[in-house]
């Protein structure tokens, strides 16, 4: 923890996102707002540069004028690896201009192995990037096929290397439960990962629901799909390899060296201040949360016609951070709440969620430490459980 309460690695300052929705290929699980092909690539980022000088005005004196130097800017996806690197960079200088930047700001860009080669890799350090996130998801060549990555396993161990040579500072993406995967093979794609120079990790658990193809391979081979106490085993695994080599858990799904845990990420678990720009871009400007348009045909029209991206906007919430919601998300973090946040929001709850809520600790989910409150292993594995009291 840091003096100011936050978790290691928190600043409390703004934060920049920017949602880049192209990408040379559609996964079969992808649940992303991403399209494949880049024909729009050029309009699209003349909408994100009208979209942040909208906000000019706001910014310098509007509702917006808190909002000043962020320290983090994040480009996700899709995948923004996939497009040229100078309008990255273009994106910058305007958030600079208008915003302002720190001058020791974190910078992500979300990667796919098949795009990094050396001259890309250097191009974004030469647009002050110094942070990359890499979708690896697996390092075994047969469980990247269903999935339809672009890339093999002999790439995305290259790429990484090449990474963390140029950047120094690289995390990548694993999946859990992927068809075919065991607990060997998962064990082998962090320990790769691990070698090739990785300071973070983030695994996920591979959600097929909403992935016809996978839909349709586990109906006729269920076998290759593994169950949710396999799946809650796998987990357990990582989370006892990495602890092992210090890379700890930070976060439910989230791992890294000490000093390398994601400032950017760390803002959605604090709600501290982040504004996102371009399509389906969620914002928190620490008073309410708006999200944009996630068609991508809409977001250019508006910003053409210089309306505003925004499609849902929440009411104002006075203090969201000493709220349930704030609770849950602090919750995710391996540092959990201080104990006096946690009783006073749980002691607004009904009756009968209080007394359940005690149950968990009794039966070992939450754990009260060091004037703290926190999941336990076995409750990150049954956080739903956990969560579902302070809904
Ligand atoms: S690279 Fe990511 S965003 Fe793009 S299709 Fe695959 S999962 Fe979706």
């Amino acid at each position: 923890m840091t003096a100011d309460g936050l978790p290691r690695g928190a600043t409390g300052a703004p934060g920049a996102y920017v949602h880049v929705p192209f990408c040379a290929h559609r996964c079969t699980y992808c649940s992303f707002i991403a399209q494949e092909g880049k024909r729009e690539e050029g309009d699209f980022f003349e909408g994100v540069e009208r979209e942040i000088r909208a906000r000019q005005v706001e910014a310098s004196g509007g509702a917006l004028a808190a909002i000043r130097g962020f320290d983090s800017v994040y480009f996700g996806g899709g995948t923004p690896s996939y497009v040229d690197p100078l309008r990255l960079g273009r994106v910058l200088g305007t958030l600079e201009e208008v915003f302002g930047i720190s001058s020791n700001v974190e910078i992500t860009v979300e990667a796919n192995p098949d795009d990094l080669d050396v001259s890309r890799l250097l191009a974004l350090r030469g647009i002050g990037v110094n942070r990359l996130s890499i979708g690896v998801q697996s390092l075994v060549d047969a469980e990247l096929l269903p999935l339809e990555r672009r890339h093999d396993a002999a790439a995305a161990r290259r790429a990484v290397s090449e990474a963390a040579r140029v950047f120094g500072n690289v995390s990548a993406d694993l999946m859990i439960g992927i068809p075919g995967q065991t607990r060997e093979t998962l064990l082998a794609s962090v320990d790769g990962l691990l070698e090739a120079g990785v300071t973070h990790l983030s695994v996920y658990l591979l959600e097929i629901d909403k992935a016809p193809r996978l839909v349709a391979l586990k109906k006729e081979r269920p076998e290759l799909f593994p169950d949710d106490d396999e799946m809650a085993d796998r987990w357990e695994a990582v989370d006892e390899r990495l602890t092992a080599v210090d890379v700890p858990r930070y976060e439910l799904s989230n791992w890294a060296r000490p000093g390398f845990e994601s400032r950017h990420n760390l803002k959605y678990w604090t709600l501290t201040p982040v504004l996102g720009f371009g399509v389906g871009a969620h914002s928190y400007d620490g008073r309410k949360r708006y999200a944009n348009t996630g068609m991508l045909t809409e977001y250019l029209r508006r910003t053409r016609e210089g309306i505003s991206p925004v499609a849902t906007s929440e009411e104002e919430q006075e203090d969201l951070p000493r709220s349930k919601e704030g609770l849950m998300l602090g919750l995710r973090l391996s540092s959990g709440v201080p104990s006096d946040t946690f009783e006073e929001i749980s002691s607004l709850l009904p009756s009968e969620s209080i007394s359940r809520l005690e149950d968990t600790f009794v039966a070992g989910l939450l754990e009260r430490a060091d004037g703290r409150v926190r999941l336990t292993r076995r409750g990150v594995l049954l956080s739903n459980e956990v969560f579902s009291l302070l809904v």
